[in-house]
C-alpha cells in the first residue's frame, strides 16, 4: 500500500516524540508499504518564530514572515529523517518546493494550486521513505508561501491526492474527532466516522483538529482520510462521503471558538446601498466577517452587527470610522471577550426543534445568548467567553452526546 501520514506539532514536539514517530514509520515500512510522511513544526515553534519577527517589527512583511515560519517544518523533516536513518530506514527529506507544491494567493494564507509529485514518486519507487515539510510551498514567482495556521493538514491531504495514496492518516494528540473538544467537554466521545460536510462545518467554527481548508480539499477531490492518535494504536475517525444512515444523528458535534468580538454600527440611513458600503470597507481592510445580524430600521435608521476574530477588531473600527465620518448620527459600538458555540449535524436537515433544544439548555444554565446564526446543518450563537466551556457542556448534554 502507498500510505501518507501526517504528524502534527505535538506528535513531533520533542526528541522522544520524533523517535516515536520514526518507530511508527519503520513499522509501516517494514510491512512493505510505501510511506510518505508530512510533518509540522515542533509544537510551539511556529509561534516562537512569529514572535521573533515581532521583535524586529510591529508590522513585518508577510513575505519575510513566510520565509521565517517555514523553517519550523524544515527542522522537523531533517530531524525525523535523521531519526529514521538511525533505525536503518532509507529516508529523504523534502521541502515544499522539492515536493512540487505550487501555491497561489496571499502570503501567510496561500492556497495550493498544484502538486507535481515527480520527485516524491521517484524517491518512493526507490524504496525510500519521503519526509515532506507541511505548511509550505512555492508560488509561481518562486517565493516561499505558507498555507495558514494548521496548514500541514492541507499539505498532507493534497500530497496524498497527488501521489495517489491508498490511505491518508492524520496523526495527532487525540484519538480522533470527538463530539466536542475532549479537553473542554470531558465526556465527549470519539466518533468512528464523520462526513466531509460535517467536519468541514465543525472545522470552520473552531474545531481545530483539522484545518477547514484541508477538509474542503479532501471533499472536493474525494480523498478519504482517517484522524487518529500518534501515541497509541486505537482506531481513529474515518472521514468519508455522507451516507443515508448518517442523517439519523441530529447533532454530530459541538464546537467552540474563542477570541471573538462584535461590532455594531448604529444610525445607518434606511436606504439602499449602505450594507454594501459597510461590508466593502471591511472587506478591503481584510476583516473576516463571520456572523451578520441586521435589525429592521426604526425611525428610519438601521443597525448592523458583525462578529469577527478579536485580532481584526482594530482594523474593523478604523475602516468603519472612515465610512461614518460623513454620516451624522452614525456610531460604532464594540464588544470583545465573546466566544461562539456551534452545533453541527446533517440530521438537522430532517429534524426540527434543534435550535429550541440548544437555546433551552443555555437558558436553563443561565447563559445569555448574544447573536444567532444558522445554516442548513449548523446553528451558532455567541456567549460571553468566560461561559463558553459551561455552554459547550450543557449543549453537549442536551443532545445526549456524552459517553
Ligand atoms: P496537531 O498538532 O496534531 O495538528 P492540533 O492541536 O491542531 O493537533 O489539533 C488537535 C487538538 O484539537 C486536540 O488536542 C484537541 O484539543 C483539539 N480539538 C478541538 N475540538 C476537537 C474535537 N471535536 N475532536 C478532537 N479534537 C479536538
Ligand atoms: N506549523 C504550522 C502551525 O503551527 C502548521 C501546522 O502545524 O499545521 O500552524
Ligand atoms: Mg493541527
Amino acid at each position: 500500500m502507498r500510505i501518507v501520514q501526517k504528524y502534527g506539532g505535538t506528535s513531533v514536539g520533542s526528541y522522544d516524540r520524533i523517535r516515536n514517530v520514526a518507530n511508527r514509520v519503520k513499522a509501516l515500512y517494514d510491512e512493505g508499504n510505501e510511506v510518505a510522511v508530512v510533518v509540522s513544526a515542533m509544537s510551539g515553534m511556529t509561534n516562537k518564530l512569529l514572535g521573533m519577527a515581532k521583535e524586529m517589527s510591529d508590522n513585518p512583511s508577510e513575505r519575510e514572515m513566510d520565509v521565517l515560519v517555514s523553517t519550523g517544518e524544515q527542522q522537523s523533516i531533517a530531524l525525523l529523517t535523521i531519526a529514521l536513518h538511525e533505525l536503518g530506514i532509507p529516508a529523504v527529506s523534502v521541502t515544499g518546493r522539492q515536493a512540487g507544491v505550487t501555491t497561489k494567493g496571499s502570503n501567510t494564507r496561500a492556497r495550493i494550486q498544484d502538486i507535481d509529485p515527480t520527485y516524491m514518486n521517484k524517491i518512493l519507487s526507490e524504496g525510500k521513505v519521503v519526509v515532506a515539510a507541511g505548511f509550505q510551498g512555492l508560488n509561481e514567482e518562486g517565493e516561499i508561501q505558507t498555507l495558514g495556521r494548521g496548514g500541514s493538514d492541507l499539505s498532507a491531504i493534497a500530497l496524498a491526492h497527488a501521489v495517489g495514496a491508498d490511505l491518508c492518516q492524520i496523526l495527532t494528540d487525540v484519538n480522533g474527532v470527538y463530539t466536542s473538544d475532549p479537553r473542554v467537554v470531558k465526556n465527549a466521545q470519539k466518533m468512528d466516522e464523520i462526513s466531509y460536510d460535517e467536519l468541514l462545518e465543525l472545522a470552520s467554527v473552531g474545531t481545530k483538529v483539522m484545518q477547514s481548508r484541508s477538509v474542503e480539499f479532501a471533499k472536493k477531490f474525494g480523498v478519504p482520510f482517517e484522524v487518529r492518535s500518534s501515541l497509541n494504536n486505537e482506531p481513529g475517525t474515518l472521514v468519508i462521503e455522507e451516507k443515508p444512515s448518517m442523517e439519523s444523528v441530529v447533532i454530530r458535534g459541538v464546537s467552540i471558538e474563542r477570541n471573538q468580538a462584535r461590532v455594531t454600527v448604529t444610525g445607518i440611513p434606511d436606504e439602499p446601498g449602505w450594507s454594501g458600503k459597510i461590508l466593502k470597507a471591511l472587506g478591503e481592510s481584510e476583516v473576516n466577517i463571520d456572523m451578520i445580524v441586521s435589525n429592521i430600521a426604526n425611525d428610519g435608521f438601521a443597525r448592523h452587527s458583525f462578529t469577527m476574530n478579536s485580532d481584526d477588531l482594530g482594523r474593523a473600527q478604523a475602516a468603519l470610522k472612515t465610512i461614518l465620518a460623513d454620516l451624522a448620527g452614525g456610531q460604532i459600538e464594540t464588544e470583545a471577550g465573546i466566544a461562539k458555540l456551534s452545533c453541527v449535524g446533517i440530521g438537522m436537515r430532517s429534524h426540527s426543534g434543534v435550535a429550541a433544544t440548544m437555546f433551552d439548555a443555555l437558558g436553563e444554565a443561565g447563559i445569555n445568548i448574544g447573536m444567532i446564526s444558522t445554516s442548513e446543518i449548523k446553528i451558532s450563537v455567541t456567549v460571553e467567553e468566560a461561559e463558553i466551556e459551561k455552554a459547550a457542556q450543557v449543549v453537549h448534554d442536551a443532545f445526549e452526546l456524552g459517553a
